[in-house]
């Protein structure tokens, strides 16, 4: 998934056929101010960053004049903001609302289907929808092979329980909603609050759009658009992350998931989905600090375990390193360790003072125990060892260490 930034999503809705305020991005209060004078004064300022909930963070202004336009920006730029860095504002034309709606198209992978949620409760979340009336909650699945109908989204208009002008204009809102939503293999197309103004207008003030990054090959026009690593959900990617989804992406053939957890002491190189989780949460139950999570799909994964290793043991203030998995069936293991060897033999890892801890089980295990055996001292573990067994000894002997 790659969320778009707020501007990028603006353009898209236009482009769509949605009428959206006029709206500029600026990076300093000077900019800002001129830019609400463009727009007549009277100027919303939002904190530019891939994330929702800033109006309950404070981070949504609305002015009523240029130069307090430009004050909040001083006030937002240099920021942090639900974990983002505010380097910029979007600085939009102020939307008179009078009726707050709720838009969303969202794939569902239940149904399989593109469902539109809609509701005439909006500018507060699904979740305070569902908790406080959910039958204001229109859910409508939409058949890929016939698109959204227009006497669908009439139909889920009326459903909510808008009428008349303001009915036809948000049914033809939803329209252009799933419109943009196929045209640009999205996961998420969502306008909360979409406004209805005084003259019952249907205007969208901001909007949210998440592209399937898996289609991002098929789609120029979200180049240096869509980023991948500008979403990580809750916080920027920090250098290492980033610096996995390189690696991650030199060779497709598996896959890489990781995280850096902050300053952990061991590195965690522990695979395999539900055993990684064990082995993550005995590390925890025990007392051990985790400095990383990491996974990879099964693969000819030598050269990645070596770049991924490399990278991870760069991490200041590690102590050790655990690395393995649960009993392998479908790859050799020698396959992974001869990666993680090749960095630990450039990187001159001295086990004595580095304590490394193996245990990869599975086809292979004689050649990896020799090749782990490259490095005396190093502490290789097979199956006959429990997760807990080894995640214990790396624990113990990083506090000797
Ligand atoms: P979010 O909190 O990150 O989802 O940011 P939004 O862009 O949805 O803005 C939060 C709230 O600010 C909205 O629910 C509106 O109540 C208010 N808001 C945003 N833009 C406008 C606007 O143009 N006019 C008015 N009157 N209110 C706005
Ligand atoms: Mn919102």
């Amino acid at each position: 998934m790659a969320r778009l930034l707020e501007h990028h999503a603006l353009d898209f809705l236009a482009k769509g056929g949605i009428e959206v305020p006029g709206f500029a991005v600026a990076e300093s209060a000077d900019e800002t101010e001129k830019a609400a004078r463009a727009f007549g004064g009277r100027a919303v300022i939002k904190a530019l960053i891939p994330a929702g909930g800033r109006g309950k963070a404070g981070a949504i202004k609305l002015a009523e004049t240029p130069e307090e336009a430009g004050g909040y920006a001083a006030d937002l730029l240099g920021q942090t903001v639900l974990n983002f860095p505010v380097e910029r504002v979007l600085v939009s034309e102020r939307v008179e609302i009078e009726r707050e709606i709720f838009a969303s198209i969202t794939f569902d992978s239940m149904t399989r289907r593109p469902m539109v949620l809609f509701s005439a409760l909006g500018g507060i979340e699904i979740e305070a929808i569902l908790d406080q009336d959910p039958d204001k909650l229109v859910q409508f699945p939409v058949e890929i092979g016939l698109g959204l109908q227009p006497f669908q989204a009439k139909e889920i208009a009326e459903r909510a329980g808008l009428t008349g002008d303001v009915l036809l204009g948000a049914a033809r809102a939803l329209i252009a909603l799933y419109r943009v939503f196929c045209q640009l293999d999205a996961e998420t197309v969502e306008v909360n609050p979409l406004a209805v103004t005084p003259e019952s207008r249907i205007v969208a003030p901001t909007g949210v759009i998440v592209v399937d990054d898996q289609a991002l090959h098929r789609h120029p026009e979200l180049d240096g658009i869509a980023d991948p690593n500008l979403t990580n959900g809750w916080r920027p990617l920090t250098a290492l992350e980033k610096r996995m989804r390189e690696i991650d992406a030199t060779d497709s053939g598996s896959a890489i998931r990781f995280n850096e957890l902050g300053d952990g002491r061991i590195a965690f190189m522990f695979t395999g989905g539900g055993a990684g989780f064990l082995a993550f949460d005995t590390m925890l139950r025990l007392g051990g600090d985790p400095a990383t999570t990491f996974d990879i799909t099964p693969g000819f994964v030598e050269e990645k375990m070596y770049l991924a290793t490399k990278a991870i043991l760069a991490l200041p203030g590690l102590k050790g390193l655990l690395a393995g998995g649960n009993i392998t069936n479908f790859i050799p293991i020698d396959i992974k360790v001869r990666g993680v060897m090749r960095a630990l033999k450039e990187l001159k890892i001295d086990p004595e003072t580095f304590p490394v801890v193996f245990r990869f089980a599975g086809p292979g295990v004689e050649e990896a125990k020799e090749l782990a055996a490259e490095i005396p001292g190093i502490e290789y573990h097979d199956a006959s060892s429990t997760i807990e067994d080894v995640v214990r000894s790396i624990i113990e002997r990083t506090r000797e260490a």
